[in-house]
């Protein structure tokens, strides 16, 4: 297809072309670029802080670092890569595949790296969207937010680390610059992250101290090498590509059903995980401190095939007294025993509940969006807030997946995006906005749900914050949310004022509904 894109119909009808800005050039930015592009929004213009599209894998360099998602389901479903090294792709490869698409879909060009969006102020006068960004002021009608969820790196504040004498750094700040091997490691946290460091460096390192507050469940991964035949297999017959795609995700609906509306469903997950422990495992007291004591899918359910046998090793120790302080020379737990350490690795995860943090955006009648969220952010679908008109959240609160992959969520949501645009374009309107009636119903629908998912069974994780918030999971399965965004519910969004032409009314004299 080419850019033109008007495979779906599409007919620009106005004089002037919407004018659209992605703040964020990782999956979110670029998926959106790709799928806004082809629809037929050619004023597209991307802008990306780092150096480089990419978000978080260009961030997360750590060694080990990869996906836990299969690459079948963790690519565009526009842009199927049969050529993935292994079923998990690593970092790497990721970046280099998200960099390739967005060369090839023209959107590479629009992307305006270096440069970071602080504020976004939308004008009521001209309905159009100011950005404060690095590199001077920039207007727009069309706000996408595609900050991600896990893009700011969270540093819990210990005593002393300021007085520690060697590097400290967050593993999604990783420095290659630091020499490990041979060296004494601390690691602070178990998740995710630190599942794939841990492993990737207890080979080379003199020894490693990981520090963990809390164990999660593990579940095999079974990654495996794609043969050069099996690679030929999926570039002669994309159907076979398609086919594994949709077997994982039906794999990762079964799990997201087990999270949300049917608990029984955990136990084969639950025999699974507790099965690894004790086959890699056989000191009881090093099973019981990485045995939870929560139910599987609590926290993050963590794929690896070898962070318990690391745990065994001579030079790996699993620390469960909490820290009480880091000294100049290493780390003291509660118990007094001090650990000598050379460098200090923050395994802590990100501030996930900020999702446009830290830039500060303002909305119709100087309302920030800060204050219109309170302790809770919350949108419509993920993607919609009452009162920020022509602005659209991708992964937004509540669109992670306790499973399942964020590429569907990112383009399920530009979906709906492409929907509204059009809508706009066709009613000759200048706004269109979510209804605060429609939001707030679909909150409390959410809520409901939210309260029956194992997330809310006694846990720490970052999907709930420390007053029982949960910003951050969708309750119900992906082909829920693929199929509630497809389309603009009637009535759900209201159109306002006038573009192109024709006295500017008055916003509130000129609201429609969008039929
Ligand atoms: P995380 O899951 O939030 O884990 C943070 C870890 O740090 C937890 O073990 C936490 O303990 C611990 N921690 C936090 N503050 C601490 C403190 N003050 N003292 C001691 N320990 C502390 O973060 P993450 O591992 O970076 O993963 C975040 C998410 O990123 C994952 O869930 C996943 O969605 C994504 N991710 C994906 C991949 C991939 O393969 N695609 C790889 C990495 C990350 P508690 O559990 O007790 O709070």
């Amino acid at each position: 297809m080419g850019l033109d894109g008007d495979s779906n119909g599409d007919r620009r009808t106005r004089a002037a072309p919407l004018q659209v800005a992605i703040v964020g050039a990782g999956f979110g930015g670029v998926g959106a670029g790709v799928m806004l592009t082809r629809a037929g929004y050619r004023e597209i213009t991307l802008f990306e802080r780092g150096n480089r599209v990419g978000g978080v894998w260009t961030h997360n360099t750590y060694p080990g670092a990869a996906c836990d998602v299969p690459s079948h389901l963790y690519e565009f479903s526009f842009a199927p890569n049969p050529r993935w090294s292994r079923r998990y792709a690593p970092q790497a490869e990721i970046q280099e595949y998200l960099e390739s698409v967005a060369s090839r879909h023209g959107v590479l060009e629009r992307v305006r790296t270096n440069t970071e969006v602080t504020d976004a102020r939308w004008d009521d006068e001209r309905g159009r969207w100011q950005l404060d960004t690095s590199a001077g002021a920039h207007e727009c009608d069309v706000l996408v937010a595609a900050c991600g969820q896990l893009s700011v790196p969270k540093i819990p504040r210990l005593d002393g680390i300021e007085q520690f004498a060697g590097p400290v750094f967050h593993t999604a700040e990783w420095r290659d610059d630091v020499e490990l091997a041979g060296r004494r490691v601390a690691i602070i946290g178990t998740g995710c992250s630190a599942i794939q460091t841990g492993p990737a460096i207890a080979p080379i390192v003199a020894q490693l101290d990981i520090y963990q507050r809390s164990p999660g469940w593990t579940f095999p991964k079974m990654d495996f090498v794609y043969s050069e035949r099996a690679k030929r297999a999926f570039e002669r017959f994309p159907a076979l590509q398609r086919l594994d795609r949709a077997a994982n995700f039906a794999f990762h609906e079964f799990g997201a059903l087990a999270m949300t509306r049917e608990p029984r469903l955990l136990a084969p997950f639950r025999a699974i995980a507790r099965r690894q422990i004790d086959k890699a495992i056989s000191d009881p007291e090093l099973r019981a401190k990485v045995t939870p004591d929560d139910e599987v899918g609590c926290k993050r359910v963590m794929l690896t095939d070898d962070w318990y046998p690391t745990l065994t090793r001579e030079n790996v120790e699993l620390i469960t007294d909490p820290i009480a302080e880091v000294t100049p020379r290493g780390v003291r737990t509660s118990d007094g025993a001090e650990r000598p350490a050379d460098v200090i690795v923050f395994a802590t995860g990100f501030k996930s509940h900020g999702f446009v943090a830290p830039m500060r955006i303002t909305g119709a009648g100087a309302r920030t969006l800060e204050h219109e969220w309170g302790a809770r952010p919350r949108a419509y679908l993920g993607l919609s807030v009452p009162g920020f008109p022509n602005m659209f959240l991708l992964y937004g609160p509540n669109t992670n997946g306790g499973t399942g992959s964020v590429i569907e969520t990112i383009e399920a949501g530009t979906k709906h995006v492409i929907a509204a645009l059009r809508a706009l374009e066709r009613s000759g309107a200048r706004e269109i906005a979510i209804t605060r009636s429609a939001a707030d119903a679909f909150d409390r629908q959410l809520r409901a749900a939210l309260a029956n998912t194992v997330w809310h069974t006694g846990c720490t994780s970052w999907y709930v914050d420390e007053n029982g918030n949960d910003p951050n999971q969708w309750p119900w399965l992906w082909s829920t949310y693929r199929r509630r965004t497809a389309r603009l519910d009637p009535g759900a969004y209201e159109l306002a004022g006038v573009r192109n032409g024709g006295a500017q009314r008055a916003v509130a004299e000129d609201r429609a509904a969008v039929a």
